[in-house]
């Protein structure tokens, strides 16, 4: 359907027929053409000469430099490798076998090929590991998904739950792919709630076995990655239960991983007691063949079970440093953390090719203009603006705050320090949450930003929308993981009334909790000049005030609740409050470690253009968000509206360097692909790919 119509009518002088079907012929023309972009900057509308400051003048390769993590080496590598290597390309039309074979091959070229074995990473090195997987996934997500599903979850689980015997036996082969695996812990009845996961692990004394059981359907293994056709073995979770010398007949001792050979190693034939089925087709991430399982007393050695957190003697006697089935499930999943710290970073990366694509069509796109004027690039509309730059400089935090996460994940790893567990824990919960939301919205704005040619396969939003969709519900679903944060504040409000500390990441709530206790100020509520609403302090105290006055308020309501509802029933009346309090915890936690990378940053250049990002970035939210603000008189309707105003203004300085800040992300043009988003000739690129 033609959008012109209407539109036009409204912008254009009324002009004869023929020649308005003229000028169209001939814009069509020229935009069919393949000519050169116009030059950054030209034919724009007149509202920049009146602009209040100048231009900022970026260094593209400064800043670029300063964004860098410290693995881009590893990263070139992989993106090297396969521009070198058309035939492993996903193609845009390919069928879901011939995606999991060549998603396959793309893998063990990898890995074998190119000589880039991440799993020595996962424990050297996570954030080199994690640099990695979000190359790959920038390749194909298939391929970075299919890549965690075989390091971060199954071999994770061994080197994480296992031990020393585990490791030995099984790490050198999962590295060199020779054993592929899945991670088998959803069932059909139990996804989020994997305390109710049914499969039992029965010990027989006799023969020094576990014996692995599917009870009844619901407790078939279900969407389990690398399952459906290339996994030889499984890390299954599964109750464990030991036989008892009294009337109980088997004690259950909670869910615990085991390790399982699926298929022959030789022939590949699914082993006998054992049941695959395939998934079939999804949504998206076509390349990642998900199956079913069920098992049929299926016989392993006593040694598969992974007995770091609990362990069975070969009398059936069970021993755990921890004592409680609750705090050795705790203990299981908290080192299965990885996952989540790998969807954040890599949904950040997904977010960013989606940005570049549609910030560098709309700068080289042109429509309307006024009367007799060149027509202007269609990021030069204020709605173009509103969609696209928040969400560029939303990139950019989202960026620095996954970089913290990963940071503070591989000091964990290291140092194995309670507070950091609790902290990343946390953390990786928020940020996978709030990150993979915002990404999975924004690339259908961004899409639409594109207009038809976004609908263009070749143009990627399609597969970029089906492929990270899913990142909100795998690796805990995203309202389920915000619960955990706004567990994790209550726990902490707790503890900061009874005496105890606050650890680190959630330090801030000391000082703001005090605060929100006095009213806000009526002086600084009307504040409103530029050099205030641009000044880190308000911003973060705004953020902090509004995420203390959340947690505080929502403790209340759950005391009141708690008395007449339990506390499930409380915890259910106060639940859209508690996900609100998580996404402003995590907000807050974003704006901090944005302010910081601006602050450290060396170059006053790269400096002013970051810290330009990130007041729009806080002052957009501080908007989206007026209402609580306003209700509680922490903004004045004078403040809220030169808010409003210089959010605005901000998306428009951000848009004159909006070029530059796509071109830091350093993603090259075979890896962005998309020919509306290439550096030079898009529109010739794109024509060609249609055949002309
Ligand atoms: C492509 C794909 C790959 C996967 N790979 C694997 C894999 O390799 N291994 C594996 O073990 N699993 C895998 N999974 C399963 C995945 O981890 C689960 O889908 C996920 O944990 C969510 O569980 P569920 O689908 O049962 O959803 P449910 O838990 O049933 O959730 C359904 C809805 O209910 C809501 N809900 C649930 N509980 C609550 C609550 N307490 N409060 C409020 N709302 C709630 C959720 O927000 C959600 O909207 C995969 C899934 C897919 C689709």
């Amino acid at each position: 359907m033609s959008s012109s119509s209407s539109s036009s009518g409204s912008v254009e002088a009324p002009e004869h027929e023929a020649q308005l079907t003229e000028r169209r012929l001939r814009r069509l023309c020229s935009h069919l053409t393949p000519t050169a972009p116009p030059p950054r900057g030209a034919d724009r509308l007149e509202m920049l000469a009146c602009a209040r400051a100048a231009r900022l003048e970026v260094d593209t390769a400064r800043l670029s430099e300063y964004m860098r993590g410290k693995h881009r080496g590893i990263q070139e590598k992989v993106y090297e490798y396969f521009n070198s290597r058309p035939d492993l390309q996903t193609p845009l039309e390919i069928s879901k076998d011939e995606h999991r074979e060549l998603c396959m091959r793309q893998l063990l070229g990898l890995v074998r090929e190119a000589g880039i074995r991440p799993f020595q990473y996962v424990l050297e090195d996570p954030e080199k590991y994690l640099a990695i997987v979000e190359a790959a996934g920038s390749v194909d997500i298939s391929l970075g998904i299919k890549m965690g599903v075989q390091y971060s979850l199954w071999g994770g689980s061994v080197i994480n739950l296992g031990t020393k015997r585990h490791r030995d036996k099984y790490f050198d082969k999962i590295d060199s792919l020779e054993y592929p695996g899945c991670f088998a812990m959803t069932e059909l009845h139990h996804g989020s709630n994997v305390q109710g996961l049914q499969t039992t692990a029965t010990f027989d004394p006799i023969t020094d076995q576990f014996v692995i059981d599917t009870p009844n359907d619901g407790a078939i293994k279900w969407w389990i990655g690398n399952a459906a056709v290339h996994g030889k073995f499984a890390t299954v979770f599964a109750k464990l239960l030991l036989p008892t010398h009294d009337a109980r007949g088997l004690a259950d001792m909670g869910v615990h991983a085991f390790i399982v050979l699926i298929r022959d190693m030789e022939t590949h034939e699914t082993l006998p007691g054992i049941e695959i089925h395939d998934c079939g087709h999804k949504v998206g991430l076509n390349g990642v063949d998900n199956g079913a399982l069920r098992f049929r007393s299926v016989r392993i050695p006593r040694e598969n079970l992974l007995n770091r957190f609990g362990d069975v003697s070969r009398d059936g006697k069970y021993t755990s440093s921890l004592p409680t089935i609750n705090k050795r499930f705790a203990a299981t999943l908290g080192e299965l953390v990885g996952g989540r710290v790998v969807l954040a970073y890599t949904s950040v990366g997904i977010l960013k090719i989606a940005v570049a694509i549609a910030t560098r069509y709309s700068l080289l796109r042109q429509q309307f203009g006024p009367p007799k004027k060149p027509e202007v690039s269609i990021l030069d509309y204020q709605s173009q603006q509103h969609k696209l730059m928040p969400m560029l400089a939303s990139s950019y935090a989202f960026h620095f705050a996954t970089l913290y996460l990963v940071e503070k994940y591989s000091e964990m790893k290291k140092s194995h320090d309670d507070q950091l567990v609790g902290d990343v824990h946390s953390l990786s919960a928020g940020l996978k949450a709030y990150v993979t939301s915002y990404t999975a919205k924004s690339i259908s704005i961004c899409r639409e930003a594109c207009g038809g040619h976004g609908y263009a396969a070749v143009n990627r939003f399609g597969s970029l929308r089906n492929d990270h969709d899913i990142f909100q519900t795998f690796e805990g679903d995203n309202t389920v993981l915000l619960q955990q944060v706004a567990g994790d504040l209550l726990k902490q409000y707790k503890e900061k009334f009874q005496g105890g500390t606050l650890t680190v990441t959630w330090n801030y709530l000391r000082e703001s909790m005090n605060t929100y206790l006095s009213q806000p100020n009526p002086v600084t509520a009307r504040w409103e000049s530029e050099e205030h609403l641009r000044d880190p302090k308000f911003q973060l105290d705004a953020f902090r005030y509004r995420t203390s006055r959340l947690l505080q308020s929502v403790a209340v309501r759950l005391q009141k609740h708690t008395k007449t509802l339990g506390s499930f029933g409380a915890w259910n009346r106060c639940l859209n409050h508690l996900l609100t309090l998580a996404e402003s915890h995590i907000e807050s936690v974003i704006l901090a470690k944005f302010i910081e990378a601006v602050q450290r940053c060396p170059d006053a250049s790269v400096r002013a253009v970051l810290k330009l990002a990130c007041d729009l970035y806080a002052l957009d939210r501080i908007w989206n968000d007026i209402g609580t603000y306003r209700n509680v008189d922490y903004v004045a309707p004078n403040k809220a509206k030169a808010i409003h105003k210089l959010a605005d203004y901000l998306s428009f300085q951000v848009r004159n360097v909006a070029g530059e800040l796509v071109d830091a992300f350093d993603l090259p043009d075979h890896v962005i692909r998309a020919p509306i988003a290439m550096k030079s000739e898009a529109y010739s690129q794109y024509t060609q790919y249609v055949g002309f």
